[in-house]
């Protein structure tokens, strides 16, 4: 049977955005807790956890592959530690903003992919996130749209002023 998703964007949702600057090493990730509730409410409604994200510092050579992939060890062991699991698969983009690509949001390719490779239950999934490209790729894929931040109602199914006002609607 398909699975629902909540998918989710990093920067700014999972751990601290750091303003014009790039995550390169673990110890600028700073998680924000008030995530982790709500990682815990989807994982109890059976959704699957998984990290849409662009980083195209790698795209501009600022920071390597192999640095992102630590990043993302250290995101996992840290959700792992705090909730008992992780997040079920991880999709990023390095591709630059001015190449057009398909995978980069707003463009909806990673969450395709991921559609593709697991198997989803789309209209009962989520895209939580905290931009308009994000909102833009879920509805481009056909999810449902949770942004928080200082958004207009029309930009997302819902709009939230902050993570801790992040209620998962049961699938
Ligand atoms: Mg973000």
């Amino acid at each position: 049977m398909p699975s629902p998703a909540l998918f989710l964007d990093r920067d700014g949702v999972i751990n601290r955005r750091l303003p014009d600057a790039y995550v390169r090493h673990p110890d600028e990730f700073e998680l924000l807790p008030d995530i982790l509730p709500i990682l815990v409410q989807a994982r109890q409604h059976g959704m699957l956890l998984i990290l849409i994200t662009n980083q195209q510092g790698v795209g501009k050579g600022l920071m390597t592959h192999a640095e992102l992939n630590v990043v993302h060890d250290h995101m996992q062991h840290l959700l792992q530690r705090h909730t008992g699991f992780a997040l079920d698969a991880i999709y990023a983009c390095t591709d630059l903003a001015t190449t057009a690509s398909e995978r980069r949001k707003p463009a909806p390719g990673m969450l395709l992919e991921a559609i593709a490779e697991h198997d989803i239950d789309v209209t009962a999934s989520w895209f939580l996130g905290d931009s308009l490209t994000d909102a833009q790729a879920g509805r481009a894929a056909g999810v449902r749209t949770i942004l928080v931040g200082p958004f207009q109602a029309s930009d997302a199914d819902v709009v939230v002023p902050d993570l801790a006002s992040v209620r998962i609607i049961a699938p």
